[in-house]
């Protein structure tokens, strides 16, 4: 990001983070411990609080005693982040890592010449989960079916899928047949979007033309059309579905949380030891529910 174009969106930033602080009750605030004072020990240290650290982090959180340390190498979420509308002042800011793809041969089709494009991650508390737009689609079966039969014992659709559930807090439309596939009082909220445009109600329609039946897209088809389900309800309730936020939740223990933490990998033979997976029999009873 060059001097200018800092320079020139500083003044409507601030005046729109001023406006959302007053006006979104949760803009701006945490209850996770992000102060600057560490344990002499942890039990665990997680690097990177995005989807899948901050998800760690909360699950070992739940045993009683345990001290979790989740760095970030990022700072806390912007106040726009609890607007969904608002992702694209998130893109290529200060929570954004602005990588930039290389040149692309085979993608980026539309665009001329195919030049690189901007390639959008999170760097702040929550990760990607914090500047990404929120929408709800599980990994198609097919994929994880097919990484099953590559060697992977325990990542097939079938297996995977009681933690989808498990997951879920699922408030949109119920129908019959797909019911079994969603999750209710987990803590990550789900419902339809509420709003169609004509464009939307053509594309849906001229589908069905081509064969592709209106589907809930995380029941048991999935190649189909709908309109996208979302993770959030209320602008108040957009900070619970985000990564970060699930480390707020009442548990056990307290996660500490250390913005602005950049853990760079040490690889040694020994490190990458230690990184191995636990074996069923190394793991901890208490996790495993
Ligand atoms: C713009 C955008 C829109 C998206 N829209 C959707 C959507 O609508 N629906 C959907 O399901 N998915 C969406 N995604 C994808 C989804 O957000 C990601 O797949 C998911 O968040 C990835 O989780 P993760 O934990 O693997 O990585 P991340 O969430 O990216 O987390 C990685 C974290 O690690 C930190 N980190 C990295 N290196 C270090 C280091 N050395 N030291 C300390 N910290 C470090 C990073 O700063 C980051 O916070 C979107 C993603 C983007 C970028």
């Amino acid at each position: 990001m060059t001097f200018s174009y800092r320079m020139r969106w500083m003044l409507p930033v601030a005046l729109l983070r001023l406006l959302l602080v007053s006006v979104i009750k949760n803009a701006g605030n945490h209850t996770y411990d992000s102060s600057h004072r560490l344990e002499t020990y942890y039990d665990f240290i997680v690097v990177g609080s995005g989807s899948a650290g901050a998800t760690l982090a909360a699950r070992l959180s739940e045993v009683t005693g345990w001290r979790i340390l989740l760095l970030e190498a990022g700072g806390e979420p912007p106040p726009e982040s609890h607007v969904p509308a608002l992702y694209p002042a998130l893109l290529q800011g200060e929570a954004d890592w602005n990588f930039v793809t290389t040149r692309q041969r085979h993608s980026l089709r539309g665009f001329t010449d195919r030049v690189s494009t901007p390639y959008g991650r999170g760097k702040v508390v929550g990760g990607s989960s914090t500047i990404n737009f929120m929408m709800y689609l599980r990994g198609n079966r097919r994929d994880f079916d097919n990484w099953e039969a590559m060697g992977n014992p325990g990542w097939s659709y079938r297996d995977v899928l009681p933690y989808f559930i498990k997951s879920e807090d699922y408030r949109g439309t119920r129908h019959g047949a797909t019911a079994a596939y969603h999750g209710f009082g987990g803590p990550l909220t789900v419902e339809d979007k509420h709003w169609y445009t004509p464009l939307l109600n053509g594309f849906l329609k001229a589908g069905q033309q081509l064969g592709y039946n209106v589907i809930d897209a995380n029941g048991p088809e999935m190649i189909g059309d709908r309109s996208a389900f979302l993770s959030f309800v209320s602008a108040d309730e957009v900070a619970v579905t985000k990564a970060g936020a699930l480390c707020t939740r009442p548990r056990g223990s307290r996660v500490k949380v250390k913005g602005g933490a950049l853990r760079l990998p040490t690889p040694s033979n020994k490190s990458r030891e230690d990184a191995r997976a636990p074996t069923p029999a190394q793991r901890n009873p208490a996790l495993e529910r």
